[in-house]
């Protein structure tokens, strides 16, 4: 079973169990369906082969304090001693075989990895979406040859929040975008034009838009040689694109420094914006509430430099008041997840995607490869 257990670490100790919790569901059913688990995993990004600053054995320690059960490290896993070792588990016993980026040719979808990976099984599950939008040899080249290869249940979630999201909102249905860079995100922009209703844009990248209408920008980021593609997105995009009114301004990035709030044609020289404003955060408070589906992506600020958070956290809270309402309400991106889990609303919107970057590829439409080689996809 492939999951995601890329988790932080300090001090040889996990910080954040979101991700190993959320495989315990398909790991604590195999086990009662009598199933013999053996568990793979990448972790963080080990450079050349196996490092002991990239080995699981930390997340192995924390699996096995929330099973209440011992779980096996199997590190050197292609010998015929731990094939035999993970064939001798007990039924529901569970053991993990180290970071898969310890192996020469997970990252190149190496087919003899692959069939390396598939003699540690009988059937292949893969509940790792986070990893789904990567063709490595344990998410994709595995599940080609051993078969069946099926998705788990935090695989099926996903993909069933993400896609009902997309196919069939509730309208209407608002796109809420933010973070640094318009670059990383004009393929999405442009797979949720024709779907949403309306697009809502925070972060740096409402900048690049700002000086794509001709306005003065300031020191804020923007990314010059996409200026002419964000004129192109406004036209395309008419009035379902809204920007921020205004923004709030300093002259550092810094905690506690002296903030301004200005409309967004008076950001003077010098001055950087670095979250929206109040104005603004009403104006989308009322869109998010007023939404049938509202999907987010990238937060409306700084979020990591307080008060820079104000705007990001007055989104995660107009989401769970919508959610309360009946809205349905999905998070998918890495730091906007983040900060909603920071917020304590986590548990108060419809669905918070696991996956950064795969959660943006489906929103953008793309084929993610880890789904595409399962048999049940
Ligand atoms: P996600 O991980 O949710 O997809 P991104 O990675 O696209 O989000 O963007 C997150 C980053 O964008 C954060 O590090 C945040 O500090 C940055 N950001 C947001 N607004 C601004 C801004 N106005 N100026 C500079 N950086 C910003
Ligand atoms: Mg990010």
């Amino acid at each position: 079973m492939r999951v995601d257990f890329n988790c932080p670490v300090k001090d040889g100790v996990v910080t954040d169990n979101t991700r190993i919790r959320a495989a315990l569901p398909t790991i604590q059913f195999l086990r009662d369906q009598g199933a013999r688990v053996v568990l793979m995993s990448h972790f963080g990004r080990p450079k050349k082969g196996p490092d002991p600053a990239f080995s699981l054995a930390p997340v192995v320690r924390e699996l096995e304090k929330l099973l209440g059960a011992p779980v096996e490290l199997i590190t050197d896993p292609f010998t015929d001693a731990s094939i035999t070792a993970t064939k001798r588990l007990p039924r529901g016993g569970v053991a993990v075989i180290e970071n898969s980026r310890f192996f020469p040719g997970e990252e190149a979808n190496d087919p003899q990895l692959a069939a390396q990976f598939a003699r540690l099984g009988d059937i292949y599950v893969n509940d790792a979406f986070g990893s789904a939008h990567r063709a490595h040899a344990s998410t994709e080249g595995v599940a080609r040859v051993l078969k069946p290869a099926v998705m788990g249940f935090l695989m099926e979630q996903e993909l069933k929040y993400l896609g009902e999201a997309l196919d069939k909102p509730k309208r209407p249905f608002v796109a809420v975008l933010g973070g640094a860079k318009i670059s990383g995100k004009i393929d999405l922009i442009e797979a949720l034009l024709p779907k949403v209703d309306e697009i809502l844009i925070g972060g740096a990248m409402a900048c690049t838009f700002f000086r794509a209408m001709g306005l003065e920008t300031g020191n804020s980021l923007v990314e010059a040689e996409r200026v002419d593609m964000a004129r192109e997105l406004m036209q395309k995009a008419a009035r379902k694109l809204v920007l921020p009114g205004g923004a709030v301004i300093a002259q550092k990035l810094e905690a506690g420094v002296p903030t301004r709030a200005v409309p967004r044609d008076q950001i003077p020289p010098g001055w950087a914006m670095f979250d929206v404003d109040a104005a603004t955060e009403a104006d989308f408070a009322g869109r998010i509430t007023a939404a049938g589906t509202v999907v987010w992506n990238g937060p409306m600020g700084v979020f990591e430099t307080p008060p820079f958070d104000h705007g990001t956290l007055a989104v995660a809270r107009a989401m769970a008041a919508a959610t309360a309402k009946g809205t349905i309400t999905v998070v998918g991106g890495g730091d906007s997840a983040a900060a909603v889990a920071v917020a304590g609303l986590a548990d108060q919107m419809t669905h918070v995607s696991t996956g950064g970057g795969a959660a943006l590829e489906f929103l953008e439409g793309k084929v993610l490869p880890g789904v595409a080689a399962l048999d049940d996809a």
